[in-house]
């Protein structure tokens, strides 16, 4: 493959286009550096040019040319992925999908936009056609795609009622464009989905998302602390069961999380304190007064519509998922984290065994989500990053624990998900991008079909460093 990046260049220069190399820049880049593993292998990587299309047909028309002149191309949402998902590895095309971002209609349960489309500005859409909202948003939502979401995301705020964006019913419809001579356009239903949602564009550009939606309320942010963290575990994981009382969110962080890492909330508890962070919806907080009452340990700490902190907490949901490793990692930048599913019937044995093993070199931050239908919990510990090898140790020694692990330390698809071929996906790469130029290196199955998960993945094509 021998790519005419100017060609390709001057026959879109019609197009939108980023000039300015500082730009470009950062249109490579995501939050790959919350990895220190990611940082040293991907710093360097940068687009030869960045185009910013604003309807499908200029989405086609970028594949096509890109593909008459051999270029690879990475299509970016808002660039918030953690796994260096949407950084070029060999240079080429970054197609950002910031104008790309209409919303075409929402409907009673559902809606269809753009993949472009801001998620908050989505739901304030939804919520004043429709009085709905999305049902599940990562807690970057302020700033990240819908198409970034469903091409590199996999749960969030939403997820301890709605499970994880994998889950039947909650991609109801993708529209996407393959990488030929003469891309198609195909509509992905039902049992067609797992082909391209979570394939972090290596197989097809999503053009247009259609979600399912449920009803928004105002949900009330809520802070509980309590001095015993397997309580506040078992208080979390219960009230996701109380089956009348609906939230939103249901996050866990070990002492001194809250103290050490949340500004806000600092002054107000103490550095043994664990926190239980809740979105409730507003006509359930009677029966969360009841139910809370139940843990004589648990007392509340801050409620969003009835407080007097004299600066309110923000909210809830910029706590939660891997925005807690974004607060830590502000206060001491050699923290790092990772991605474990603590899955049912064994999660509370399984966090009780890593918290054992690991004492405060891996502090506990679960999110309580449905998987199956049954509660568990997601991990987003923060891990005390001390060498490469002693990080890949305490991955190692989760996993002989019996704790699954989404590695955020690799950009591989496989190596960040569950180590081994997605063959739905490499089968329609083989048909959608015959020539391998969406998003290269990321897929071990389409570059070494016999790969063998027993040591880290080098891509061969990665641009060298300087
Ligand atoms: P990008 O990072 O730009 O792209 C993600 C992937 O999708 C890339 O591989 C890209 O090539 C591909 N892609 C983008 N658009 C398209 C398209 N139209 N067609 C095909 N492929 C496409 N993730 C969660 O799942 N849940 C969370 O709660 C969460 N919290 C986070 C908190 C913080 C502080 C940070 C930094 C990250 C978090 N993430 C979370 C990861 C990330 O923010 C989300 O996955 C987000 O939805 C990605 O959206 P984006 O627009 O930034 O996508």
């Amino acid at each position: 493959m021998n790519p005419n990046v100017a060609a390709a260049k001057a026959a879109l220069s019609h197009l939108e286009m980023d000039e300015n190399p500082a730009t470009i820049r950062s249109k490579s880049r995501d939050f790959f550096w919350y990895s220190p593993i990611l940082k040293d292998r991907m710093d360097h990587l940068i687009a030869d040019f960045v185009v910013n299309p604003a309807s499908e047909a200029e989405v086609i028309e970028i594949l096509k040319t890109c593909y008459a002149h051999d270029v690879p191309v990475t299509v970016r949402g808002a660039g918030t992925g953690n796994y260096g998902q949407s950084m070029p590895m060999s240079g080429g095309c970054v197609i950002h999908m910031k104008n790309f971002n209409k919303v075409k209609s929402v409907y009673p349960g559902g809606v269809i936009a753009e993949p472009g489309c801001i998620m908050k500005d989505l739901d304030d859409e939804i919520r004043a056609t429709a009085g709905q909202e999305l049902r599940m948003v990562p807690s970057t939502y302020a700033m990240a795609t819908v198409g970034g979401f469903i091409a590199g995301g996999s749960g969030g705020v939403g997820s301890v009622r709605w499970g994880a964006l994998r889950d039947l019913g909650n991609i109801i419809r993708l529209r996407v464009v393959t990488m030929e001579a003469e891309p198609r356009v195909l509509d992905f239903r039902g049992d067609e989905l797992p082909r391209v949602s979570h394939a972090y564009g290596t197989n097809g550009i999503i053009t247009e998302v259609e979600l399912p939606t449920a009803p928004a309320f105002d949900w009330v942010g809520v802070f509980m602390r309590g001095k015993d963290f397997v309580e506040a575990m078992q208080f979390a994981a219960d009230l996701a069961n109380q089956d009348g009382i609906l939230i939103k969110l249901a996050s866990v962080y070990e002492a001194p999380i809250g103290h050490s890492y949340f500004q806000r909330v600092k002054a107000h508890v103490e550095p043994d304190d664990t926190l239980v962070g809740l979105m409730i919806a507003p006509q359930a907080m009677d029966a969360f007064a009841v139910f809370a009452a139940r843990y004589p340990g648990m007392s509340l700490l801050y409620r969003s519509d009835d407080h007097d902190w004299p600066r309110d907490a923000g909210p809830l949901y910029e706590f939660a998922w891997n925005h807690t490793t974004l607060r830590a990692l502000k206060f001491d930048p050699t923290v790092t984290y990772l991605q474990v599913r603590y899955s049912f019937p064994d999660h509370f044995e399984l966090v009780e065994k890593v918290r054992a093993e690991f004492g405060a070199e891996v502090l506990q931050h679960l999110e309580v989500m449905r998987e199956n239908g049954k509660v568990m919990f997601a991990g987003l510990p923060i891990v005390k990053y001390t060498s490469d090898e002693r990080l890949e140790e305490i991955v190692r020694l989760h996993e002989e624990m019996g704790c699954m692990i989404f590695n955020p330390h690799r950009y591989t698809l496989e190596e960040g998900g569950r180590q081994s071929t997605d063959a739905r996906q490499l089968n329609f790469k083989r048909e959608a991008d015959p020539k391998g130029l969406l998003n290269p290196g990321k897929m071990i199955a389409w570059d070494v079909p016999d790969w063998t998960y027993d040591r880290i993945y080098h891509y061969a094509g990665i641009t060298p460093k300087p």
